[in-house]
């Protein structure tokens, strides 16, 4: 079903719930095996399982995405007809990326990368290692063994401060209010981290027994020479590694029947669980973070109707704050639909003709066009207004409302004149930076943005003492220049 997106709200999920949820709807799949391939053929619960939806290496690709309700009747052959069993037509089924992978331990749990993460930073550093993971280290042998005395006396030190030190996953899974409690008595500024990872342990949200995997849509994998991967993906990787140790775990069988060196080896292999996993949210956050990044790259970016770019230049002194004057050709591109339709109605022409005359004057300065800009500028006052920014866009002020004062009547002109006021804001100078331009349609949206961000009613008080915004104040330049002016006899 299509549905429309109009705000996101993240929590923290309980991943033991989702996990069985998953499994009783059917959206989701357990991966135990390490192998994505076997013979060029994908594994049904390996990662690339054709679960997730088929791609041009299956026998069958992309069948499914053609299917009645019940899944009876696959195929694109079948399109439109009814289904005898669902009566519902055979019709085109997108990929289900909600589709989910999850690698189950079956007695253990591990953390959560997110709490992983906060209770390292509330538990703090001792000898540049981080006291959470000296914890999650299990000592193989507590008395220390033989070794080196001098290492031996400082651990014995170490661990009169960090008494929990070398306890191990299991361990702390069930001693992590005893654990919050002692360290919470020691820092007192961090009051709020701890009251929420209580709240996070005592809601289950802390530790789970099972691990995600995304779609492998999102991270397909070819097999190439003996099924050697073509290309490899780092999260394939991370993820095979935690199939492998969830395995060596789960194949050790209940604990109730372990000996003492089996749950040894479970410590070691929930620590190298844990590390694996604060990787794998790395991973994940690296793809989607940044500039580079999914979001910002894929989602955000692309291209925005009726905007411009121009380099900046001052004005002599005629613009006000929130004006700027514009350059010819970007009002023939903005306003190109409005401009072709007065040009229409004042010739009597169709619009073709009239289309062709605002096409020859992106060419040639017009005089006519020229005088349609003037003509709109003078009735539609408040309804021609503009964004212009500057990046990156981080302060307040990189984005402001101005009006268009006038239009450069010069077609070789292809910069954008500003009142030197706004200038500081906008964190710019007139060596060349760039502002971008983007038209405000409708009066209604010209009156709405420009009550928020016109620099003139906005700007000239400081928003956090009330006073004038020195940035706003007349620059060194400027100054010097009035000087000289009233000092003259
Ligand atoms: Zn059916």
């Amino acid at each position: 079903m299509d549905s429309l997106i109009t705000s996101v709200i993240p929590t923290q999920l309980d991943l033991s719930f989702e996990c069985q949820f998953d499994m009783y709807t059917g959206r989701g799949i357990r991966l135990q095996s390490t192998k994505a391939f076997d013979k060029s053929e994908k594994v049904p619960d390996g990662l690339q399982s054709a679960f997730f939806g088929t791609d041009f290496s299956d026998e069958m690709s992309y069948s499914e995405r053609y299917r009645c309700d019940c899944g009876f009747m696959i195929g694109k052959m079948y399109e439109g007809e009814i289904c005898p069993h669902c009566a519902t037509p055979v019709h085109y089924v997108p990929v289900d990326m909600s589709r989910t992978g999850w690698i189950m331990l079956d007695h253990f749990k591990v953390f959560s990368p997110i709490f992983a993460a906060k209770l390292s930073d509330a538990l703090g550093s001792v000898e540049s290692e981080r006291v959470l993971t000296r914890i999650l280290q299990a000592d193989y042998d507590p008395d220390g063994g033989e070794g080196d005395l001098a290492i031996r006396e400082r651990d014995k030190e170490i661990r009169k401060k960090h008494p929990y030190i070398g306890k191990g996953t299991r361990w702390l899974v069930d001693n992590m209010e005893e654990v919050l409690d002692f360290y919470e008595a020691k820092k007192v500024n961090k009051k709020k981290l701890f009251a929420e990872l209580r709240n996070a342990y005592r809601n289950n949200l802390m530790f789970t027994n099972a691990i995600p995997v995304i779609s492998a849509v999102l991270r397909s994998e070819t097999p190439g020479e003996k099924d050697k991967k073509l290309y490899k993906m780092r999260i394939n990787t991370i993820y095979t590694a935690l199939i492998l140790s969830s395995n060596e775990i789960n194949n050790l069988g209940s604990p109730e029947n372990m000996t003492e060196a089996d749950l040894c080896t479970v410590d070691r292999y929930l620590y190298t669980m844990h590390k694996d996993i604060l990787q794998l949210f790395d991973e994940i956050f690296n793809i989607l973070n940044g500039k580079t990044g999914v979001i910002a790259s894929r989602v955000i970016s692309g291209r925005y109707n009726f905007s411009a770019r121009n380099i900046i230049s001052a004005s002599s002194g005629e613009l006000r704050a929130n004006e700027i004057d514009m350059c010819y050709l970007d009002f023939l591109e903005l306003y190109r639909y409005e401009i072709i339709n007065i040009y229409a109605k004042l010739f009597h022409c169709t619009i073709q003709e009239a289309q062709h005359a605002w096409s020859q004057a992106t060419m040639h300065f017009d005089k006519v066009i020229y005088g349609i800009i003037q003509y709109m500028l003078e009735h539609n006052q408040d309804a021609i207004g503009v964004f212009i920014n500057r990046n990156p866009s981080i302060n307040f002020g990189s984005f402001m409302y101005v009006k268009i004062h006038s239009v450069i009547p010069d077609i070789s002109n292809k910069t954008i004149r500003l009142n030197t006021r706004v200038i500081k804001t906008m964190a710019a100078d007139f060596d060349g930076d760039q502002i971008n331009i983007y038209r405000v349609i409708g009066l209604d949206m010209n009156k709405r943005i420009a009550r928020e961000l016109d620099p003139r009613y906005n700007l000239y008080i400081d928003r956090i003492n009330g006073r004038v915004n020195r940035d706003m104040m007349p620059m060194k330049d400027e100054v010097v220049g009035f000087w000289f002016l009233n000092s003259c006899e």
